[in-house]
């Protein structure tokens, strides 16, 4: 089934400069990217992007992190894209990323971990609308 996925590349992506790698896997994949924005995350926004999440402890140091620097945020489109993109992203843990995997090639910690990827059609289609109008989106 043709889906489509909320992508970011995390602060660290970005200050380690991998951007156009994340991007390059994608794309080798043979996803298509129908959006695309760099932008500084507020407080407020990361809160509200990751409110599922409020109750953990990892929560605030969370925040703090996706606020400190810029993001790049990405809809992706394809074929099963949502389990294709978490595939190429690896497990949240870079250590227990399989090798080749951008977390195991490129992240750090499993709370800096270069990499978001929505994990299921509902959370995908709220995720793309918390970034994304319509109007911001190529078909
Ligand atoms: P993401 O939602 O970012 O794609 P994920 O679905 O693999 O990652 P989640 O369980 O949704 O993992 O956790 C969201 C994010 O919270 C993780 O990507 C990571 O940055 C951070 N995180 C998760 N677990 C921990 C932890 N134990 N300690 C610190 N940060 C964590
Ligand atoms: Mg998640």
């Amino acid at each position: 089934m043709i889906q489509r996925t909320l992508s970011i590349v995390k602060p660290d992506g970005v200050r380690k400069g991998v951007i156009g790698q994340v991007v390059s896997r994608f794309e080798k994949a043979g996803i298509r990217i129908v959006a695309m924005q760099m932008r500084q995350l507020n407080r407020k926004d990361a809160e509200g992007f990751y409110a599922v999440h409020s109750e953990r402890p990892f929560f605030g140091e969370l925040c703090e992190f996706m606020t400190s620097g810029p993001v790049v945020v990405m809809v992706l489109e394809g074929e099963d894209v949502i389990a294709l993109n978490r595939e190429l992203m690896g497990a949240t843990d870079p250590k227990k990323a399989a090798p080749g995997t951008i977390r195991a090639d490129f992240a750090d910690s499993i709370g800096e971990n270069i990499a978001h990827g929505s994990d299921a059609p509902e959370t995908a289609a709220v995720e793309i609308a918390w970034f994304f109008r319509g109007l911001d989106i190529v078909s």
